[in-house]
């Protein structure tokens, strides 16, 4: 097995809807981001903490990324492994526990396979667990194609031990306070890994299928140049309006359902023409660079309160209090809660209009209406 996937569980979300992405993809090369080696920081560092757990040998990962909000991040998650570790071990004789499982799934599609973050197998089910350490788009477990993947390479290895009853996955992401489980019989799973997966699966090896855009065009690296989905959007400038003059309800809601993704393909072509233009002097007709407002800065703080102190000013510093992050992990979880527990709030946060297949409760009209008065 080679490192890298052809069709890898991370991009099926994509590959599933748009096949022939994954061989137009091919001709881009791999992206770095700064976000994606902070998230490899935070899953060999949780790596560490449960296999210190489950007593396995590990060496505790260094890394520059560590910061308190990924600490805190990669905290929670261990707890939540740590819990399901436990409750395994009370439900079954001898689960099986593996962190950063290499799973294949190329008996359903070619060149499939990936690496699970946590799997539990008990004698009923099989149990794979997703850190996700973004903290842009929430991702939901329900019908999660990356994690159904997970599902069918894991449940061929674990059937050959135990009569798995039930395949249940769950994607923790902890920096958007997000959390979810779903369940589904093992038969469910393999239908759907031969109805869907292994025809999609085939056509995007090949190249074959339809463009179609979508929510899981975000991640590819064709999406700043991709006419499927330039076409969509600019499918929105070709709305026909009628009279009257001002536009209907129906008409806004309709600006409404894809003004979201349309802000953020227009803001990734210019992304991707402002990299172009900077970094390979590329010129974009009717365009130019300039320099951008900056704010003032001390050239060094050591020279500035000398001078100001040195001209009779005194009162030229001010102390604050530390981050609640850095207070707790200063007295630990418990003694925070104790000392302080009764002196930390969550302000409700700000109301903002989202659509309808949001996970998020809807608030009442005339609550949102009445608070917003009151600001
Ligand atoms: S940007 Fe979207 S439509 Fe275009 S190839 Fe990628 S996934 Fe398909």
């Amino acid at each position: 097995m080679g490192a890298h996937a052809r069709f890898s569980p991370s991009a099926a979300h994509r590959r599933l809807n748009c096949p022939p992405s994954l061989v137009l993809e091919e001709q881009f090369q791999d992206e770095e981001s700064g976000y994606a080696a902070e998230g490899s920081a935070g899953h060999a560092l949780a790596e560490h903490l449960i296999k210190k757990h489950l007593k396995v040998r590990s060496k505790r990962p260094v890394s520059d990324y560590y910061s308190d909000d990924l600490l805190e991040a990669v905290d929670e998650y261990v707890s939540y492994v740590i819990n399901e570790i436990e409750e395994a071990k009370r439900t079954c004789k001898a689960p099986i526990f593996s962190v950063e499982q290499r799973v294949d799934a190329s008996e359903y599609v070619d060149e499939c396979f990936g690496t699970a973050d946590m799997v539990i197998v008990t004698d009923k089910v099989a149990h794979i667990i997703d850190l996700k350490l973004g903290k842009g788009v929430a991702v939901f477990a329900e019908e999660n194609p990356q994690l159904m993947i997970y599902g069918l390479g894991i449940l061929s290895m674990a059937e050959i031990l135990y009569d798995v009853e039930i395949v249940r996955m769950t994607i923790f992401q902890p920096r958007l306070n997000n959390s979810s489980t779903w369940d589904i019989a093992p038969d469910d799973l393999k239908n759907w890994g031969e109805e869907v997966l292994k025809p999609r699966g085939a056509m995007a090896l090949m190249g074959a299928g339809d463009f179609k855009s979508g929510n899981w065009c975000r991640f590819c690296k064709a999406r700043n140049q991709c006419r499927a989905r330039a076409e969509q959007f600019l499918e929105l400038a070709k709305l026909e309006f009628k009279a009257p003059a001002l536009l209907s309800e129906e008409e806004i809601a309709e600006v409404l359902k894809v003004s979201d993704e349309l802000s953020k393909w227009a803001s990734d072509v210019y992304a991707y023409a402002q990299e172009q233009a900077i970094v390979h002097g590329k010129e974009w007709s009717g365009f130019k660079l300039v320099e951008g407002r900056s704010n003032r800065k001390y050239s060094s703080e050591e020279e500035v309160a000398e001078a100001a102190m040195a001209a009779g000013y005194k009162d030229i510093y001010k102390s604050s209090l530390v981050t609640i992050t850095e207070m707790e992990r200063l007295m630990g979880k418990k003694e925070f809660n104790k000392i302080l527990g009764h002196l930390v709030y969550k302000p409700q946060g700000k109301i903002t209009l989202v659509p309808e297949s949001d996970k998020r409760e809807a608030i009442n009209n005339t609550t949102a209406a009445a608070e917003f008065q009151e600001d």
